[in-house]
């Protein structure tokens, strides 16, 4: 159910399609809010990164070092900088991460305005509309990293393990939400894990990250194949604020 394969092709028409339209209505001018957000004279634009995918994860393990020393900077948030992205963005990296109030990935890896494409809910799952606006980021944008983290006592792996291990339900949306990480702690459990609830954070990772780099579309296999994209996995600490990018996957020559 999280492939998005279904409405593959109605989504990604959209997509492209609102991509399109938007690029039009940018480069005619046609939104109001462009015209607003226009650039004062002397303002630079800024440029696409080169940064390769090993870079750019280099620099989130640099950012997040920065944030346990307590001297973390946030990235860039000056006006001159909203400015200059205002008529595109360059984000480096694709962030799937739980939306826990905890957990937010500009903070925890020192980034700033236009620097990370967040993808977040509660459990860092990937449903359709996750995987379209991931799609969105490594192909219209060239992001050349996903990041898929999740982290220590996440609410939601805890509510599927309850499930998992009590039965438990939940109301409205919350069950099918969490419906997706109980195959995780099912993997979990069948290895013996001591603590199931981390094993299953990390097993959710895992398999995350196993999905997007074996079964996504042509279009992002092609990337992680010629080494223009990484998928990695990570589990942030909420004890001591550290993020081990525990699935760094293989390295692959560019090409
Ligand atoms: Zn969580």
């Amino acid at each position: 159910m999280l492939d998005g394969r279904s409405d593959e092709g109605m989504s990604r028409r959209a997509l492209m399609g609102c991509a399109a339209i938007g690029a039009a209505a940018t480069a005619s001018g046609m939104l109001g809010g462009m015209a607003r957000a226009a650039p004062p004279a002397g303002t630079a634009l800024a440029a696409p990164p080169s940064l390769n995918p090993d870079q750019v994860l280099l620099q989130l393990k640099q950012g997040n070092a920065r944030f346990l020393q307590g001297r973390a900077v946030p990235g860039d948030l000056q006006g001159r900088r909203r400015l200059a992205i205002a008529r595109a963005q360059y984000p480096v990296a694709v962030l799937v991460s739980c939306s826990d109030s905890r957990v937010p990935p500009e903070v925890l890896f020192g980034k700033g305005l236009g620097e990370l494409f967040i993808i977040r809910n509660a459990g860092n799952t990937i449903d359709t509309a996750a995987m379209g606006s991931l799609e969105y980021a490594v192909v219209e944008l060239n992001v050349p990293l996903v990041v898929v983290m999740g982290h220590e006592r996440c609410g939601a792996v805890a509510a599927a393990v309850s499930v998992v291990e009590k039965g438990a339900t939940f109301p409205g949306s919350i069950g099918r939400m969490i419906e997706p990480i109980v195959p995780a702690v099912l993997d979990a459990r069948r290895r013996g894990a001591a603590d199931l609830l981390d094993a299953s954070v990390r097993m959710n990772v895992s398999r995350t990250v196993g999905r997007l780099r074996d079964f996504s579309e042509p279009m992002i296999l092609d990337r992680i194949r010629s080494g223009r994209l990484r998928v990695v996995g990570a589990r942030y600490d909420l004890d001591d604020g550290s993020v081990d990018f525990f699935d760094e996957g293989p390295v692959r020559p560019r090409t």
